[in-house]
């Protein structure tokens, strides 16, 4: 019986509960798997747990945290209808920015949350996550826009926003972010049209 996405990801972190080879678990409190709606389209993807996800166990619960919440109805979202997860699924010690290599490691978990999920879009919070998707590139200069891109054979969209923490601390980042989540609203409603665009298959058997 196939399983569904609830119960594979449920499966998932389970798994990785009990993988002791994960870089930064034993200076962790908590696994912080991701949460939101299993059968989002939309996959958010932040850096790392900081100190109260790390307490709790669930992702962006913090001030960062706090922000998305108020940033993601610019785009006329709810947290609810997406699901968030991180780059790393344990907190870096003394919240210091994840190693190369620890990327690597919860990478092979993260790249099965994203098969798992297989959203229509990623929206990437911070430079670490963008980097996964769009190597090469400066915030500064790709921040809200939208790419088409190849992943793993399927074909994503991901936007990169800045990270909500790199607002808190800057005025002007801020207010690119805010503008930046409005234009998301934008870029939402357009993919919806495109989809509306797209003749159904059984309609294009109807036309051979
Ligand atoms: N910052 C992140 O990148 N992720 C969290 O879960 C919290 C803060």
């Amino acid at each position: 019986m196939t399983m569904t996405k609830f119960e594979e990801l449920h499966k998932l972190k389970n798994e990785m509960e009990k993988d002791d080879s994960l870089p930064l678990k034993k200076s962790a409190t908590k696994l912080v798997f991701g949460t939101g709606n299993t059968e989002a389209k939309i996959l958010c993807i932040g850096e790392g747990p900081g100190f109260n996800e790390d307490r709790e166990g669930l992702p962006f619960v913090g001030q960062a945290g706090k922000l998305l919440d108020k940033l993601l109805p610019l785009a006329g979202l709810e947290r609810r209808e997406v699901f968030i997860t991180n780059i790393v699924h344990h907190r870096p010690p003394e919240n210091r920015d994840p190693e190369p290599d620890e990327i690597a490691a919860y990478g092979i978990y993260l790249d099965k949350i994203i098969e798992i999920i297989d959203p229509e879009v990623i929206i990437t919070l911070g430079r670490f996550s963008m980097t996964k998707f769009l190597p090469n590139v400066f915030i500064s200069q790709v921040h809200g826009k939208r790419y088409d891109i190849a992943w793993h054979g399927k074909n994503l969209i991901v936007i990169p926003m800045y990270h909500p923490a790199a607002s808190l601390r800057n005025g002007n980042v801020l207010e690119a972010e805010k503008t930046d989540f409005f234009q998301l609203k934008e870029i939402l409603r357009r993919m919806e049209e495109e989809r509306k665009k797209v003749v159904p298959k059984t309609e294009q058997i109807g036309l051979i």
